[in-house]
């Protein structure tokens, strides 16, 4: 009994620090973390949500842009891009682009325009030189390259009864992507774009 008395506040103690711990905290992603993986990709997955090809596609962007115009980011920098961003995965660019050059919707120095074609142009507003960037060959077959496997009659079973949407058939088409994301994380960037100087 006197056991129970002193377990009871215990228990109250704990449920009310998860509870203080989750609100105070950033949402998880959905992800599995590989000790290879550097600090700048686990920051865009903490942004994003997720490790997705075309976010880090994105990303690597960005990052090429900024350095080929020397600017540091955030304040010094505009980004326009044009592409088919006009719905997911292709639309996970501009989040990979905005953790990467800290130009943002938020800050309006971020624009989109819908176009066939990606280009991603990066201005230094200091300087007015604008780094354009257009993705190579090998950079969109890797961003088309998965193909979701149709879900075979055994798939559809498992979901009528098990409505966890981490199923294996989830899980087997995320493993795939985060392989095509890490891939195009550690490319070099001469592989990923084709870079043009203007304005300098
Ligand atoms: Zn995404």
């Amino acid at each position: 009994m006197l056991r129970s008395l002193i377990m009871l506040p215990c228990m109250g103690m704990i449920a009310c620090c998860v509870v203080r711990q989750a609100a105070g905290q950033l949402p998880k992603p959905h992800y599995r973390p590989d000790a290879s993986d550097p600090k700048w990709l686990v920051s865009a997955v903490q942004f994003h949500g997720h490790l997705g090809p075309w976010a880090v596609a994105g990303l690597r962007a960005g990052m090429t842009g900024r350095k080929a115009v020397g600017a540091e980011g955030y304040f010094d920098i505009e980004v326009t891009v044009e592409g088919p961003m006009v719905k997911t995965p292709e639309s996970c660019f501009l989040d990979g682009l905005q953790v990467s050059t800290g130009a943002t919707l938020g800050k309006r120095n971020l624009k989109w325009g819908k176009a066939d074609e990606i280009v991603v142009r990066v201005k230094d507003t200091h300087t007015g030189t604008v780094a354009k960037l257009r993705p190579t060959q090998v950079l969109m077959q890797l961003l088309t390259s998965f193909k979701p496997r149709p879900k075979t009659a055994e798939d559809e079973d498992e979901d009528a009864d098990d409505h966890d949407e981490h199923d294996e058939h989830d899980d087997r088409a995320d493993r795939e992507l985060e392989a095509i994301a890490r891939k195009i994380a550690a490319m070099p960037e001469k592989e990923l774009f084709r870079v043009t100087l203007l304005g300098k």
